[in-house]
């Protein structure tokens, strides 16, 4: 019969690769809960409605790229694309705005996106994020930009730079569109299909277009920077002197606009140049009117989100990691024997060690093999002679020496406690 295969756009994260996953979601666990986010986790899939009304039906994720469908209750439902949409949910849902002041927030699970699948984009994927909702000072967009790079230095990764613009009010954003489809619509003719159509539905997404016709003339564009009123453009600032206090460093992009609708004044995105085209681990920014949006109260926020699949691959070339292997492999043969090899790897485990049961019953040279395979330094060996007399073999697998220890022995001979050497 023919072998099922995984859907296209979705991966196996084997267990060679399960140990990067592993590192990266402790790294930034470590450095968000010293910052004071609590992790939350929310259903991978929520009513259409939840992302039409907050990302926006004009946006690419909304319009071409959710999976959606009716259950079996007529409702209509989406995986999750992104997370932002279902915290902001459960924040409202939960009353989590009832402490009064801030709270942060953060998450990691897959999100689903109808996209072509190339290195670096899945229609499966997987991203760490946060949420800082409460708070319209500047000072919280730049906690949340410093905590993405702090994550991303402590993975170790480099050649990233920081790109950073205002996106301005919703007030600002529609004087902007206006003078953006002023300088545009001459052109028309010459821009990608994409983008022709979003000169009348989205045009700051023209900005973002990979075509590369469209990007020369979307060089010589107005900058949204030249259009922010006096207080976005004052909090703007305040970011920028304030990321250089901290030191980081950054560019100013204006034409870096993002892909939901829901962002105002900040916005971020961290790249890599070792990434080719999917060059963008960390995207994020301010979203003042999502709350609202959704049916709570006027609530600022800020938050990113990074693309785990695209740090893995960064950090795959920088830093070779390997599972875990065993301390102790057990071989044994004969009925009794293979019966006590299960009590004594049990004790070991108990007393800590990382212990491999062979469960082959093929003979002692073939169990021995696999031994040596196992990357452990210690191989137990129980035969019907060691039952009989109440012994064990404990042959080293890095020197080739065996010896003849008392059962009651063991644990002491081998240190106790999780030795690793
Ligand atoms: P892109 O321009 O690469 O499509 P985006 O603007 O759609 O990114 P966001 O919605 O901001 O991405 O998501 C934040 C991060 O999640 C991205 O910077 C990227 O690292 C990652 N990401 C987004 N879509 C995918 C995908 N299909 N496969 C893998 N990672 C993704
Ligand atoms: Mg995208």
């Amino acid at each position: 019969m023919e072998a099922i295969q995984a859907i296209r756009g979705t991966k196996d994260i084997l267990p060679e690769e399960v140990v990067y996953w592993q590192y990266v979601e402790k790294v930034a666990a470590e450095i968000l809960e010293k910052a004071a986010y609590r992790e939350i986790r929310t259903p991978i899939f929520e009513y259409t409605h939840l992302f039409e009304r907050g990302i926006g039906e004009t946006t690419d994720v909304v319009g071409k790229e959710m999976y959606t469908f009716i259950d079996k209750g007529n409702r209509s439902i989406t995986l999750r694309p992104e997370g932002t949409a279902g915290v902001v949910r459960a924040y409202i849902q939960n009353k989590l705005y009832a402490s009064g002041g801030v709270e942060r927030l953060w998450y990691c699970g897959a999100m689903f996106r109808y996209e072509r699948p190339q290195a670096g984009r899945q229609r499966q994927f997987h991203q760490i994020g946060l949420e800082l909702l409460g708070s319209d000072s500047p000072r919280a967009d730049v906690e949340v930009i410093t905590l993405a790079t702090e994550i991303l230095k402590a993975l170790g990764l480099e050649s990233l730079s920081l790109q950073l613009n205002s996106v301005g009010s919703v007030e600002d954003r529609q004087r902007y569109r206006q003078a953006l489809v002023d300088y545009l619509t001459p052109y028309k003719g010459d821009l990608d299909k994409d983008s022709q159509e979003r000169l009348t539905r989205n045009p700051l997404r023209i900005l973002d277009s990979k075509d590369s016709k469209t990007q020369e003339i979307v060089k010589g564009a107005p900058s949204i920077l030249d259009y922010l009123s006096v207080d976005s453009r004052r909090h703007f600032d305040t970011v920028c002197s304030l990321l250089t206090d901290l030191g980081i460093a950054y560019q100013l992009n204006p034409h870096l606009v993002r892909g939901l609708d829901y962002y105002t004044h900040t916005a971020f995105e961290i790249q890599s140049a070792d990434l080719g085209a999917q060059a963008t681990v960390c995207g994020g920014g301010r979203y003042d009117g999502l709350v609202s949006q959704l049916g709570g109260n006027d609530t600022p926020a800020v938050g990113w989100a990074m693309g785990m699949e695209r740090l893995i691959l960064l950090l795959q070339n920088i830093r070779p990691m390997t599972p875990p292997g065993v301390d102790i492999y057990i071989a044994s043969r004969g009925e009794k024997a293979e019966r006590q090899a299960l009590i004594v790897a049990q004790h070991l485990r108990q007393a800590g060690f990382r212990v491999e049961l062979d469960l082959s019953g093929s003979n002692f040279a073939k169990q021995l093999k696999r031994a040596s395979k196992s990357g452990a330094k210690r191989c137990l060996i129980i035969g019907d002679e060691e039952v009989e007399n109440n012994t064990i073999q404990l042959k080293d697998l890095t020197t080739g020496q065996q010896q003849t220890l008392s059962q009651s022995q063991l644990i002491g001979f081998l240190g106790g406690g999780g030795i690793r050497d």
